[in-house]
């Protein structure tokens, strides 16, 4: 479905993220229809450049990023004639007034923030101080969302001096892939899964999210990061939040955010000796963390896996383990739901016996697994094995299901609706940095260093073990 003609102006607009990520996203909702004609996109950065020199970076950024099947001259050149750029200084005073000239008023009106978050405050305060926005106008939000809980109120604080909460849209491109999406689709949609999504029935729950990249070539950045700041506290806890969340009274996004607020607020401070953190060395002919980091002595963990209690009636005495790495053995990411055994074994020989599993597939291959006791086929008697349910998403759906848009091209598209579903609201983010902030001033304080772990293994040993004490262990890794 189209939407309504808009204007969208992306600070940042010859940055990193908007040649690989936004235009490209762009382009593709306009080859699919859904961007009208009439529609003007700005970009707005610190080079000196005409509209002409920035339509030639967008027509190089399609063809890099777009896969030829949706690359046509004509679609290409319809979508150029949309594109537009202004020069403006983020600290100054220079191409602002010409911004305001190049904008509607009367129609949807968004400020993508793709650059350095300390430019957010500048930003917001010229585009007010020139005019340019209104109080419809939305502005979408990159991350990093600070780095801890007094960063991230600074940067809300910053931002509500001129946008109020329904106009800030926080990205967070994880939640818009379809995959993770569905994840409320298969809980809230289904009879089958609900009535058993409790403590009473499950025993824990995995969430893994394990990388084969290393940090190469961003080392200086992810180095001031590290995986909880970067993946857990944000990804992963959204991740945790849908599994855990009380079903919303209606996919609208403050009912969704407010569930989703509520188990941020239930989760236990974690106990140092739930946590393993863990940093790459080298191997495969490829140096390690250290070596890409550039600092000798960073402490900062590659890889993270830690059990977290949810203190609510739904989870109590239900663990969800969280792990996450870079230079992993496989790229996969997925959740699994391990259920209790059933009450009473019937049977005599119990040896084949193993619990249901419930595996939903993020990546690769987005599908379900639902792994079932059945009898032992053959004169054996009554012997217990497991088989899978085994299903593609993909497969099931046929050439439908191929086609999915990538997650920017989704909230781009959400912003210019006005849907905030998929944006994390402001307190969420606070909340979640008020749980981690702790954990990282412990270690800190307690200058705990990472365990070493082979690049393309699992993950450090000692990961193993914070689930082997519990009786419990780790899904492998492929
Ligand atoms: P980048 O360094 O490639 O681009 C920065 C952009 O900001 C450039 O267009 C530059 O001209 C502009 N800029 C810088 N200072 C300016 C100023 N004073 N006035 C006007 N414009 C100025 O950065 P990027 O990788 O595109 O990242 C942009 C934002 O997106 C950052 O907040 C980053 O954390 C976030 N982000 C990036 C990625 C990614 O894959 N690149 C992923 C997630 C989030």
């Amino acid at each position: 479905i189209p939407v309504e003609p808009f204007d969208l102006v992306v600070f940042g607009g010859t940055g990193d993220l908007a040649q690989r990520k936004i235009i490209p996203g762009l382009y593709r909702r306009f080859w699919a229809g859904q961007i009208p004609a009439d529609s003007v996109i700005i970009g707005a950065a610190r080079s000196g450049m005409d509209d002409d020199g920035y339509r030639a970076l967008a027509r190089a950024a399609i063809d890099e990023f777009v896969t030829a099947d949706k690359r046509d001259v004509a679609v290409i050149d319809a979508f150029l004639a949309t594109l537009g750029y202004v020069a403006i200084d983020a600290k100054g005073t220079g191409g602002w007034d010409a911004l305001k000239g190049r904008v509607r008023k009367n129609v949807v009106q968004a400020f993508y923030f793709s650059v350095a978050p300390s430019l957010f405050g500048d930003i917001a305060e010229r585009l007010h101080a020139h005019d340019i926005a209104g109080p419809n106008s939305r502005i979408v939000v990159e991350k990093p969302f600070g780095r801890d809980l007094a960063s991230a109120q600074a940067l809300n604080g910053v931002l509500a001096k001129h946008f109020n909460e329904a106009q800030i849209y926080r990205i967070d491109h994880y939640l818009g892939k379809e995959t993770v999406q569905n994840l409320m689709a298969v809980r809230f949609a289904n009879m089958l899964f609900e009535p058993l999504w409790k403590a009473e029935y499950i025993d824990h729950v995995q969430i893994t999210v394990a990388e084969t990249v290393s940090v190469d070539g961003r080392g200086a950045y992810y180095d001031k990061s590290g995986a909880m700041r970067d993946m857990v506290q944000n990804h992963m806890m959204q991740l945790l939040c849908l599994i855990a969340m009380e079903p919303p009274y209606h996919f609208d996004p403050d009912a969704v955010r407010d569930e989703k607020l509520k188990v941020i607020r239930a989760l236990d401070p974690v106990k140092p000796e739930d946590i393993v953190r863990g940093q790459y060395l080298a191997g495969d002919g490829q140096g390690g963390y250290l070596a890409h980091a550039e600092n000798k002595d960073s402490k900062t963990e590659s890889y993270i896996a830690l059990k977290v209690n949810i203190s609510n009636w739904r989870w109590k005495g239900t663990p969800f383990y969280l792990r996450t790495g870079k230079h992993l053995r496989a790229r996969t990411s997925e959740i699994a739901i391990t259920f209790r055994a059933p009450p009473h074994s019937i049977f005599d020989d119990a040896d084949g016996w193993r619990e249901n599993v419930l595996v939903i597939r993020l990546q690769p291959n987005e599908g379900m697994n639902l792994m079932v006791m059945i009898k032992e086929p053959g004169p054996g008697g009554m012997r217990l094995t497991q088989v899978p349910l085994d299903m593609s998403f993909a497969e099931a759906l046929g050439e439908e299901g191929a086609d999915i848009p990538d997650a920017y091209e989704r909230l781009i598209m959400d912003v210019i609706r006005g849907n905030q579903t998929l944006f994390m609201r402001g307190d969420e983010v606070e909340a979640a940095w008020r749980w981690t902030d702790p954990i990282i001033q412990g270690w800190e304080a307690r200058g705990d260093k990472p365990k070493g772990y082979d690049a393309g293994s699992s993950g450090p040993e000692d990961a193993l073990m914070l689930m082997h004490r519990d009786g419990r262990r780790w899904r492998e890794i492929r």
